[in-house]
């Protein structure tokens, strides 16, 4: 089940635990200020999950007057991109960030391999010659103590040797490793003689070919925070076993004692955050690239019109917690409606397969055009102008021949109000040879144009758009990734990509009021009645797309 969320907003937040920390440490002097980092592998583009905890990053840091690094972890040569390195920046700078310091693992490599010297020298080092599946079969289980290597024993000085000629490229990928010599029958895994270093002949993006023996993870990110003096490391939950090996090495280098703190990664419903699936989806063209807009991606859902706003509230919402969550994907989709009801330009759409609407009392060729507000909750604001005439395009869904009582909209002998001007009159339905409604001949009211003569109310109000001037355009209607909404619990005989939605991306026509190509508000508009949609960087001007951001409406109810 994923998890509800209760709406706060009016009581003031309880400190989440990471705040109680923060308040603790500074009140008691154990630091002075707060550094922060975010420490993103550039293996691929940053997704929802980055976004949770780049607003803990950043969000804590700004709560309590500290700063935060941006520190890409590039210790894996053959996975990483100047491509991802370039996109996480756009993204982070997209959320509003600004980091302090730019860094990158590669800073380090000299002093990394600085502290393995040293390790061997105070014989807390060896390299090993045996295979990954020897060294898997010695390392035992949680139950079964592990066997020592027979290269364990070798000398401090054979040891510096062959570490330097791993560096100097004597030797091929896989042939040798350096191992902390810690302790084979550790009841945690990670002491039992973890890997420091291995070789591998590769390209860096920074270093280029400088190196061809890399530090491992492990070795790394305790070291960098520590060198960087990041006061809370703060990562999820996964790397708390890895905890106490980074603290064994910050104590036995005697350096700066950074601290990691873990949190419950995000997991959301109907889609999946593992950058090596949604590089798979890429590779395999299963989407259209990183930036489809139905990936869960940070480039992703900014081109379906998601706005950083919206994910900031979504993280606040969500809070930090200790525990694994599945959260309802329909909460972050009732935050992109809260900030985009508030902020974003109206303007009407017909959808595909319209009817046509004619009004026979109109008198020919006359054109009106009415000033509507681009907001209403903001009637006095900026205004857009729409064009009405004698014909026109409505949502086929607006009428119903043989319409049930509660059907407002239009039907036969049934008045309706064309939103923002006059009411009018469905006085006969033309069909083509297949029974299909074609036209509606239809009379207007011209006592009822808003503003002036007296004021006639009737039910129901549609939305329509002047034939004459209707815009065209191309509507990519997405809707979820994924057919399942755990996909992180999908049955073990199962792929993944079993279960990728053949209706996640539907493509249909729209016919536009003008004004909408004019639009330079810069984030999704409203289309009145029907959703949000955000126009995609595929548009040109003979075509116009735009991509659905969300329905306006739900079931799903916040508060
Ligand atoms: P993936 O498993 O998708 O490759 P990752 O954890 O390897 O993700 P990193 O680039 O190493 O990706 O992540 C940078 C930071 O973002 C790390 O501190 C990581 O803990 C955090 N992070 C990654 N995924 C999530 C998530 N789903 N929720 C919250 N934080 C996340
Ligand atoms: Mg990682």
């Amino acid at each position: 089940m994923a998890e509800e969320i209760k709406n706060t907003a009016e009581e003031p937040r309880k400190l989440n635990f990471l705040e109680e920390i923060i308040e603790d440490d500074l009140k008691s002097g154990k630091v002075s200020s707060v550094l922060t980092r975010f420490p993103p592998e550039p293996n691929g583009y940053l997704h929802l999950g980055h976004a949770k905890s780049l607003c803990i990053n950043f969000g804590l840091a700004q709560k309590y007057g500290g700063l935060t690094n941006l520190r890409y972890d590039d210790t894996n040569p053959t996975k990483e991109d100047t491509e991802y390195v370039d996109a996480i920046k756009e993204d982070i700078k997209w959320l509003g960030f600004e980091w302090a310091k730019e860094c990158y693992a590669s800073d380090y490599f000299d002093q990394l391999y600085e502290w393995a010297e040293d390790l061997i020298k105070r014989g807390l080092a060896y390299v090993d010659d045996q295979t990954q599946d020897q060294m898997r079969e010695n390392r035992g289980t949680v139950d079964k103590p592990g066997t020592d290597s027979p290269w364990r024993n070798r000398s401090v000085e054979e040891n510096l040797q062959i570490f330097r000629d791993m560096k100097a490229g004597k030797y091929a990928d896989g042939e040798k490793v350096l191992r902390a010599k810690i302790d084979m029958a550790s009841p945690n895994m990670m002491f039992r003689d973890p890997i420091l270093y291995r070789i591998k002949h590769a390209h860096h993006h920074r270093t280029g070919d400088k190196w061809c023996i890399y530090p491992m993870y492990d070795f790394t990110h305790g070291q960098c925070d520590s060198i960087e003096h990041i006061t809370h490391s703060i990562c999820t939950l996964e790397f708390d076993v890895h905890r106490p090996l980074y603290d064994w090495f910050i104590k036995t280098l005697d350096i700066y004692p950074s601290h990691q703190y873990e949190f419950a990664r995000l997991n959301l419903t109907y889609t999946l955050m593992s950058k090596r699936k949604l590089l798979e989806l890429v590779q395999k063209g299963l989407v259209s690239g990183w930036d489809d807009p139905r990936m869960p991606t940070l480039c992703g859902v900014r081109r379906r019109g998601y706005t950083a706003n919206a994910l900031k509230m979504f993280c606040d919402k969500i809070g930090v917690t200790k525990h694994d969550q599945l959260m309802d994907i329909q909460v972050l989709e009732w935050c992109v409606r809260q900030d985009l009801n508030a902020r974003s330009n109206r303007y009407m759409v017909v959808s595909d397969d319209p009817i046509k609407v004619t009004l026979t009392n109109w008198e020919e060729g006359k054109v009106e055009w009415f000033d509507c507000p681009l907001n209403p909750a903001d009637p006095e604001g900026a205004k857009r102008r729409v064009p009405f005439t004698g014909e026109l395009l409505i949502d086929r869904a607006d009428f119903m021949e043989d319409a049930p009582k509660k059907f407002f909209r239009l039907k036969p002998e049934g008045e309706v109000r064309l939103k923002y001007t006059y009411i009018i009159k469905c006085n006969e339905v033309v069909k083509d040879e297949n029974g299909k409604v074609v036209e509606l001949k239809c009379t207007y009211d011209p006592s009822t144009r808003p503003g002036g003569g007296e004021w006639r109310s009737v039910k129901g109000t549609i939305h329509w758009v002047s034939t004459a001037y209707a815009k065209e355009l191309e509507l990519r209607l997405y809707d979820r990734l994924f057919t399942e909404a755990d996909m992180n619990n999908i049955p073990e005989d199962k792929d993944y990509k079993d279960f990728l939605n053949p209706q996640s991306l539907v493509i249909a026509k729209g016919y536009a009021e003008p004004a909408l190509l004019e639009d330079e508000s810069g984030i999704a508009v409203q289309f009145e009645r029907t959703g949000y949609f955000v126009k995609d960087k595929d548009s040109t001007l003979e075509k116009p797309v735009f991509n659905k951001t969300t329905a306006l409406k739900d079931s799903f109810k916040i508060d």
